[in-house]
């Protein structure tokens, strides 16, 4: 039996106290040795497990001669994010879940071997990409996270001319205003980033689709379109107390943290409220990244409160070993019914209840149920709701025949065609709040479909 490479990390009680990467890679042995692991089954599964497809079998082929130029060749021909994809996919339930040695053992650690070799190379300097002849036509993305950076990598590289609209002043959605510095530090997002642009990817950044211009004026200008705009809308728990003073959406509070800066304190004096006592409502990995930037940022106490039991927890296990390891406080069945305030409006807590779990609602899950008699007050000056996202209906202002579900995502079709001819859609803003590489994914298949209609 081979024994998977531990990941190296930063002391939990070090790391509480700073923004930096907390997983720190794998040394050039441990990622031979963990390479070697791989035992080259006749049939690999593992592949059907990765939403971009790449060549897993053939890349940890070369890092066992320690051929990093040639393994990270291999992932770039389908995936330009892999420094990205390497930090913060969850491999568990994708590529490593189909991985044959998952049966008996711990499977091949895919991810932190992508990680390695996109490391390699970012550190030998990146090698800039080859450009393809111009087919004439104009292709817009609207939006620059995964969706919008693969369909825009895909689309360049078949010789399209791109432009990629993004409404913030920085490229690459969540990766870079949400998920935190100390999981994916924001210069590897902005080098991938910079990669999609040397292709000929046209940035224009601070330009709100369904303001500034609508798609119904882009149809003129453009011979196809890609919209991959996310689900950036925070949801409300519709509670009294939520319009207090100290109550945050989680994304509000995470772009302040991540693309306001406040991560560079005393660098940036960026406006946010820096809370003693907080309470993170929701349980996956929007609601973990909250908690851990309020420790960071100096809390003495930060609470999850999360309305199921510590086995439904949907966050990757991973960040949450890693919360409970930091000392992130797990308030787990319970569920705020109150934010409460003082005279001046400031939050002072939360009234909560006690929660049992009946049966499965659904989703499948368990449905949590109120314990009569259980109210308690958990005191707070800063309350982060973390109970998910809908897209930002602004996309669909001048829009005209633009279909959307009941839940405001877009429509499309098997491969990924808006009810509007030309129009292709993918990412969170169709499936809702989801992950980095199936948004990928659909941006590669929307680019694959925007192809055959244009040639
Ligand atoms: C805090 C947090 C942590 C997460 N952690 C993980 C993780 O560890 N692993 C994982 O796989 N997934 C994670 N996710 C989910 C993942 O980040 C998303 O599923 C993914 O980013 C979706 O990609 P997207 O391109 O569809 O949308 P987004 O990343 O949301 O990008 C959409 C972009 O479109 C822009 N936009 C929106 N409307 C307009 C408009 N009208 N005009 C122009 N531009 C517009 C937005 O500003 C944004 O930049 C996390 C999400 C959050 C919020």
């Amino acid at each position: 039996m081979s024994v998977r490479q531990a990941m190296p990390v930063q002391p939990a009680d070090v790391r509480a106290h700073n923004f930096k990467e907390v997983a720190l890679g794998y040394t050039q042995e441990q990622a031979v040795a963990e390479a070697e692991r791989c035992i080259e089954c006749k049939k690999p599964q593992c592949v059907k497990g990765c939403p971009v497809n790449i060549d897993i079998p053939a890349f940890i082929k070369s890092m066992k001669t320690s051929d990093f130029d040639d393994a990270i060749d291999k992932i770039k021909e389908t995936n330009s994010l892999p420094a990205v994809c390497g930090r913060v996919c969850p491999q568990e339930t994708q590529c490593e879940m189909y991985c044959i040695l998952g049966k008996k053992e711990e499977p091949v650690a895919i991810g932190r071997l992508e990680r390695f070799c996109a490391d390699y190379e970012r550190e030998k300097g990146v090698k800039a990409p080859q450009r393809t002849t111009s087919t004439g036509k104009r292709v817009a993305v609207v939006g620059s996270g995964p969706a919008g950076l693969a369909a825009a990598s895909d689309l360049a590289k078949a010789g399209h001319e791109v432009t990629m609209f993004e409404a913030l002043h920085s490229a690459g959605g969540v990766l870079i205003y949400g998920i935190p510095e100390f999981r994916l530090p924001k210069d590897i997002v902005a080098e991938e980033v910079d990669y999609i642009t040397q292709l000929g990817v046209e940035l224009k950044s601070g330009y709100v689709i369904g303001k500034i211009k609508t798609i119904d004026d882009m149809k003129n200008e453009f011979d196809a379109i890609f919209l991959g705009t996310g689900a950036g809308l925070p949801n409300f728990m519709g509670i009294d107390g939520e319009n207090l003073n100290g109550v945050y959406s989680a994304n509000e509070f995470l772009t302040r943290v991540n693309l306001m800066k406040a991560y560079q304190f005393p660098e940036y004096d960026t406006p946010i409220k820096r809370g003693k006592r907080v309470i993170v409502v929701g349980g996956g990995n929007v609601a973990m990244d909250a908690a851990r930037c309020a420790l960071r940022l100096g809390a003495d106490e930060v609470s999850i409160v999360y309305r199921r039991s510590d086995e439904e927890l949907p966050a990757r296990r991973e960040e949450i070993e890693h919360a409970k390891e930091e000392g992130i406080v797990f308030r787990l069945l319970t569920n705020p019914v109150k934010i409460l305030g003082d005279e001046n409006l400031m939050v002072t807590g939360a009234e909560c209840v006690k929660m049992e779990l009946g049966e499965p609602d659904d989703s499948g899950r368990r449905r949590p149920q109120v314990i009569e008699g259980s109210e308690h007050v958990v005191d707070a000056d800063i309350v982060i709701m973390a109970i998910g996202t809908s897209p930002n209906p602004l996309i669909f202002e001048g829009a005209t025949g633009l279909e959307k579900s009941k839940w405001g995502t877009i429509i499309v079709d098997e491969a990924g065609m808006t009810s509007i001819d030309g129009v292709c859609a993918g990412g969170d803003v169709v499936t809702g709040a989801a992950t980095v590489i199936s948004a990928m994914g659909a941006g590669k298949l929307a680019a694959h479909t925007i192809n055959e209609y244009l040639l």
